[in-house]
């Protein structure tokens, strides 16, 4: 099969012919019909992430349908349609796992990091970390709700019920987000890169009640606010936009250094914290809400042989919406 592999930290993606896998006990190996390109990729080819399996197929918004099943599986056969996120494997005795949150397991391993992902025609995975793909997505679409949705969601939870909450970065997950949010009636303040106009018109395209720059102050006091850019500088940004009591929530798995900022705006029981990964719970809730706002994925679409070209894209701020590869 053709496969775009990172052979090292820092190198393009290579395109190489490769065996197609065989399922393993509990496994079913998919042939790939779309692959999302987040962010986190990008962290894994540029070597921010640390220690990724080598060589590696990155990709962990995979969707595609069985094509065969290894010993013991129940939950998939033959043709279904699947989608793999990026939680790949849980060890089910760590204390984390026991206390359900499996999410910040000890021995956790994660879809096109330390397992071969989705940048190929076929991969494998373990069946008990897959989805079913609700109907009314064509393949094409649904990629993204595997992570940008999943991972998007789960750091739209922990800003529990706030009305007024700011997105910082409105790329793949801030997009599918602020529709979950409008159709929820709660209103969404999209920060862009400063004069990125596209950006802004397509956030109050999508239901944002305002849009402006990332340095800009809302017209508002914020209840919460999502930080999706990579960017540490918009910690204290975020702080001093939300009112007493308000959370803001780094959604990304890396961040640059966040400068030192006065205490006084982190004082009045404002909270920061971090999303980490996702549990099988988020997506299961997830996959059921995507269908009844009905998400509408914006997407650009590439084939396999164009990841790096879709990866620059997004390092450029080139991608409106979601990236997704076609093989
Ligand atoms: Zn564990
Ligand atoms: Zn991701």
């Amino acid at each position: 099969m053709r496969a775009m592999v990172l052979e090292k930290s820092g190198n393009p993606l290579e395109l190489s012919d490769i065996p197609v896998p065989d399922p393993g006990a509990g496994q079913v190996v998919l042939k790939v019909h779309a692959c999302g390109v987040c962010r986190t990729d990008l962290h894994v080819v540029d070597g921010e992430l640390a220690d990724p399996k080598l060589p590696l197929i990155p990709g962990h918004e995979i969707v595609g349908t069985v094509v065969s099943v290894g010993e013991g599986v129940t939950k998939f056969k033959r043709g279904d349609r699947v989608g793999i996120p990026w939680l790949g494997y849980t060890c089910g005795i760590c204390t984390y796992c026991k206390l359900g949150m499996e999410n910040l397991c000890d021995n956790a391993r994660f879809t096109g990091y330390n397992i071969d992902g989705g940048y190929a025609e076929y991969t494998v995975a373990a069946e008990r970390y897959c989805f079913s793909i609700p109907e009314g997505f064509s393949d094409l679409e649904a990629a993204p709700l595997l992570c940008a949705g999943l991972i998007g969601y789960r750091s739209f939870i922990m800003t529990g019920e706030a009305r007024r909450i700011g997105m910082y970065g409105f790329g793949a997950a801030a997009h599918i987000l602020v529709q979950v949010a409008t159709f929820q009636g709660r209103s969404i303040y999209a920060f862009t890169k400063p004069g990125d106009k596209n950006g802004q018109k397509f956030a109050l395209g999508l239901g944002a009640v305002w849009a402006g720059d990332s340095t800009s102050t809302p017209p508002e006091e914020l209840d919460a606010a999502i930080i999706f850019a990579p960017v540490g500088s918009l910690v204290p940004a975020a702080l001093r936009a939300v009112r007493k009591g308000g959370v803001v929530v780094c959604a990304g798995i890396h961040m640059s250094d966040i400068p030192s900022f006065p205490y006084h705006i982190l004082w009045g029981e404002r909270t920061l914290r971090s999303v980490a990964n996702l549990t099988r719970t988020d997506g299961e809730e997830f996959l059921k809400i995507a269908p009844q706002v009905p998400v509408k994925n914006e997407i650009q679409i590439y084939p396999l042989e164009k990841a790096n070209e879709a990866l620059h894209d997004l390092k450029d701020g080139r991608v409106q919406g979601a990236a997704v590869l076609k093989p």
